[in-house]
């Protein structure tokens, strides 16, 4: 090999470009084979399998830019697409990983390792080219199968963007020539996005929104090729809250609700924005973890604790009992499946003639039963609700149960973070609520 074409070899195969054969460069070239991309027919663009979990793999970074050009650096311009397409892929109820998030240097094979030992099912690798030429080609594996088909798809996506430079494979004496084709135990696909070194794909590189449209092409083939496993995991908003105002029941119908909805609805004249997105464990950032479990008892309790006596009076000596017990059981199978509750800041003022509450908003994590996935809803009370008899007496059942149920959750909540300096409060406004759910004689407000 001449130093140029080690030279050559080292970008390639995201090593330090230095022309010398060293430890690094020689076990890249005589690495055992693994041939993960082996099996199936290639070629035609139909679905290839469903899967989840893909690694994003950003060539180069840190002491290593990779190509550079025209005021341009790959290692940069690959983790911009590459953190693009991870945002989108998530988005698409893929579990994503990366090989790496910044511009830090990980070898090629701490890169294929991490893919291997993490169990990825998609190796995505983004790099841009240099050394004179024009337009982006994707390699696949020599062995074809699904690597092939997913690289065809790309390439053909890409074409809107760049010269075509077709899909290529490449033949090592080990297998297949590049490293991360041929070390990862997945399909796996090398993408160069044009050339770095040419004012023209240089130009559509400086393009942000260009950046985008290359991100999305391997995402949409990703999407036509593999399709998430996990699409049957659709949300089905489930917490008290939605389940309350029906939310299951208006959007199913009209709207596939993955990965998230939105949806603006008013109360009595006060609105309110539920919200509801599919979300992996972890990477919403709940703080309160000591409030999972949301139980009637637990409410009605803490109450009580706290020496809320006209709740709690109303509560134990309702003449319909049978009316308390299926609210306290309606109460238990809204909740059985809330993990966490969060509310912002949340402002509570008894007036004599109802109570006011400020804007707040109300966060549930809801366990999906799909392992790792959660559903966040949230519910946004955008302005100020003021609470009075003839705020309620106009209220629709659906509609009424629904501010009952927000009120009293937003209540339980307060007492259990606020404690004492509330009470006062919140003893009146639980009880006005409670009273007037349970369709007794509301409680005449007082004073403290
Ligand atoms: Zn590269």
């Amino acid at each position: 090999m001449t130093s140029r074409a080690v030279e050559a070899y080292q970008h390639d195969m995201g090593l330090d470009v230095d022309g010398i054969v060293g430890s690094m460069t020689w076990n890249s070239l005589f690495s055992t084979s693994h041939p993960g991309n082996s099996g199936g027919s290639g070629g035609g663009s139909a679905p290839a399998g469903k899967l989840k979990k893909i690694i994003i793999d950003a060539g180069h970074g840190g002491h290593d830019p990779g190509a550079v050009g025209h005021g341009l650096r790959e290692k940069d311009l690959v983790l911009q697409i590459s953190k693009r397409q991870q945002e989108l892929l998530f988005e698409e109820g893929y579990i994503v990983g990366v090989t790496r998030a910044e511009d830090n240097f990980i070898s090629l094979s701490d890169r294929t390792r991490a893919a291997n030992n993490w169990g990825a099912e998609l190796y995505i690798s983004n790099h841009i080219n240099a050394g004179g030429g024009r337009g982006a080609e994707v390699f696949h594996s020599i062995y074809g199968g699904p690597s092939k088909t997913l690289a065809e798809e790309i390439m053909k996506n890409l074409s809107n963007i760049f010269v075509s430079r077709g899909t290529k494979s490449r033949q090592g004496e080990n297998g297949d020539y590049y490293h991360v084709i041929r070390e990862a135990n997945m399909p796996s696909v090398l993408i160069e996005h044009g050339f770095i070194d040419n004012s023209i794909d240089a130009n559509i590189l400086k393009d942000q929104d260009k950046i985008e449209e290359m991100a999305r092409a391997t995402v949409d083939a990703i999407k036509a090729i593999f399709p998430p496993e996990n699409e049957e995991v659709k949300i089905k908003p489930s917490s008290f809250i939605s389940r309350a105002f029906n939310v299951v029941d208006e959007l199913s119908e009209s709207n596939p609700i993955l990965p998230g909805i939105e949806s603006p609805f008013e109360v009595g004249g006060v609105k309110f924005k539920y919200q509801a997105h599919l979300e992996k464990e972890g990477s919403v950032n709940w703080n309160l973890k000591s409030f999972q479990g949301f139980t009637p008892e637990d409410l009605f309790d803490s109450f009580a604790a706290k020496g809320l006596d006209k709740m709690m009076e109303f509560y134990t000596s309702a003449a319909d009992k049978d009316e308390v017990a299926a609210m306290s059981d309606t109460f238990l199978k809204l909740t059985d499946n809330i993990e966490e509750i969060r509310v912002s800041v949340l402002e509570i003022s008894p007036k004599l003639s109802g109570f006011v509450i400020k804007p707040f908003e109300m966060e549930f994590l809801t366990d999906t039963g799909h392992g790792e996935w959660k559903i966040r809803e949230i519910i946004t009370l955008e302005h100020e609700m003021h609470i009075t008899k003839e705020t309620l007496d106009a209220l629709e059942n659906a509609a009424f149960t629904f501010v009952a149920v927000i009120v009293i959750a937003a209540l339980c909540y307060a007492v259990l973070v606020f404690g004492a300096a509330l009470l006062g409060a919140l003893g009146f406004a639980a009880a006005f609520i409670i009273g007037y759910t349970l369709g007794r004689e509301v409680i005449s407000p007082v004073t403290s």
